[in-house]
């Protein structure tokens, strides 16, 4: 029997080890408290650190979320355009939206952090979708920026030459002269510039301290940059003594599918996979390789998942497996853009019985084809995707694909990443097991503060860190 079916008979922390505040109405948004009906108890429970650090900025959210009489004298410094240093103004951080969806629920993620970290407030951009993928996950007080904030329409034109940008002012020596601005904008993405990077330099966290609004765009989980910032170290050690599980709290905490998701999610579950005996998930993610491809991209997939012992091997001899007994069944999920990888893998099953007789079905809830970034429908599978693949037992994902790094890490599973698919390259092995739940950040600053040069000595200064093994140049914590 599953658990599924009888929810009452395992009793399982429906607050996920008090990670998730109570109080909220659980109708408007079901995934919150049933996401543990679905998902296996976390293996790893938040330090009481973190839970206090959480409590503490909900308390600081309902003090200053939006239309707050906090809120209205903040944002009237931007209307002036002057700065007081009025103490009884709060901080705010504001995510620009911007990338695909695992990019923007990583980088969602990390401005989180950069907020506990800062006292600041966390905003996000109204102009995605995301409050139709996501609730609210703080209680009382919205975390969407009001559609009426002044400068909302400039959004989208922040880049790393925005005369706003902190990377700009400090290339044109405005930040010198001693009128701090009353917002600034963080190019965070993976093209920033020497100036840009200085962020992750304490004497700039010192000038950005006093600054009321920033705006962050990136595409990139530049967690482990936070920890390398001095100031920021004893924090990020009690709030995370486990390294590798920074990211699986802060998605649990942070990311509850709305009910329409929700729906996709769970329809799915009980139709494919919770009957499985053992339920595996294969997350296929091609970057820019022609269609000539498909055989070697299939021949790597297989290579691993055969290699690993992941799925069984098919009998090529026989027409029909003699087994005796009950027969154990394998559900694999299966994702990707495309559908040809999938209906390969299924017809293989069918057209043959497998050496050991398991029943192996394979599906795939869609085909999208293209990327559809900030499409409805688009987002709202890709996000029920990334969430059922992190409710298997035994999950491979795609190295660099930030869908996947999402997908393993919510699930606090230790994926196996295949090695990024690429033209003329036959990767041996064609997999690893990756180290820790965390994923990889794919263009870290390199840039000594003290020396004031580019350095890539980063990884022999920092505990917990490594470089990432489908990416050598990121870096990852474990
Ligand atoms: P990354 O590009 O692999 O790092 O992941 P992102 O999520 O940032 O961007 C890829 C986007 O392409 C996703 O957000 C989806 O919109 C789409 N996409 C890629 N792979 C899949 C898939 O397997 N299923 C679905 N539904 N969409 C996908």
């Amino acid at each position: 029997e599953k658990d599924i079916l009888q929810p009452l008979t395992v009793p399982k922390d429906k607050l996920l080890g008090g990670l998730l505040p109570t109080g909220f109405d659980e109708t408007s948004c079901l995934s919150r408290y049933e996401s543990h009906l679905y998902s296996k108890s976390l293996q790893h429970k938040p330090s009481s650190y973190l839970i206090s650090g959480l409590r503490r900025y909900e308390a600081l959210h309902k003090q200053c979320g939006p239309y707050t009489e906090l809120y209205n004298r903040t944002v009237n410094l931007i209307k002036s355009g002057e700065y007081s240093s009025d103490s009884s103004v709060c901080n705010y951080v504001v995510w620009i939206s911007y990338s695909g969806l695992g990019n923007r629920i990583l980088t969602l993620a990390t401005a989180f952090l950069y907020a506990l970290l800062t006292n600041r407030v966390l905003l996000v951009d109204p102009r995605a979708n995301l409050h139709n993928l996501f609730c609210e996950p703080f209680p009382e007080v919205s975390w969407l920026l009001p559609p009426d904030f002044p400068i909302i329409d400039q959004f989208s034109s922040f880049n790393k030459k925005s005369p706003h940008s902190y990377g700009y002012m400090v290339r044109n020596n405005v930040t010198g002269n001693s009128r701090i601005p009353s917002f600034l904008y963080l190019h965070l993405c993976h093209d920033f510039d020497v100036q840009d990077k200085l962020f992750f330099c304490d004497t700039d966290q010192t000038i950005l301290h006093k600054v009321p609004w920033l705006f962050v765009k990136s595409n990139n989980y530049y967690v482990p940059a936070l920890f390398l910032i001095p100031s920021f170290e004893q924090e990020l050690n009690n709030l995370f003594p486990e390294k590798g599980t920074v990211f699986h709290f802060l998605g649990r905490y942070l990311f509850h599918p709305t009910n329409s998701v929700w729906g996709l999610i769970t329809r799915y579950y009980q139709a494919y996979l919770a009957q499985a005996d053992e339920k595996i998930g294969i997350q296929i993610r091609v970057f820019s390789l022609g269609v000539s491809n498909f055989k070697y991209v299939l021949n790597q997939i297989l290579a691993c998942a055969t290699k690993e012992n992941l799925l069984p091997k098919v009998n090529l001899n026989e027409p029909v497996a003699n087994s005796s007994g009950k027969t154990k069944t394998i559900s694999v999920l299966m994702t990707s853009l495309s559908s040809r990888y999938f209906e390969e893998i299924r017809n293989m099953y069918w057209q043959n019985p497998t050496v050991t007789g398991e029943i192996v079905s394979v599906f795939q809830p869609s085909h999208e084809e293209h990327q559809q970034t900030e499409k409805l429908m688009h987002d709202r599978k890709a996000l029920a995707e990334i969430y059922l693949l992190s409710l298997t037992d035994k999950l491979v994902t795609s190295g660099w694909s930030t869908f996947g790094y999402v997908a393993y890490s919510l699930g606090g599973l230790k994926p196996w990443i295949l090695y990024k698919f690429q033209e003329g390259t036959v990767h041996n092995p064609p997999c690893f097991r990756a180290t820790s739940l965390e994923p990889c950040y794919h263009s870290p600053p390199y840039y000594d503060c003290k020396k004031k040069t580019a350095s890539n000595n980063t990884v022999s200064i920092a505990p917990h860190m490594r470089h990432c093994e489908d990416n050598s140049w990121g870096l990852k914590l474990f």
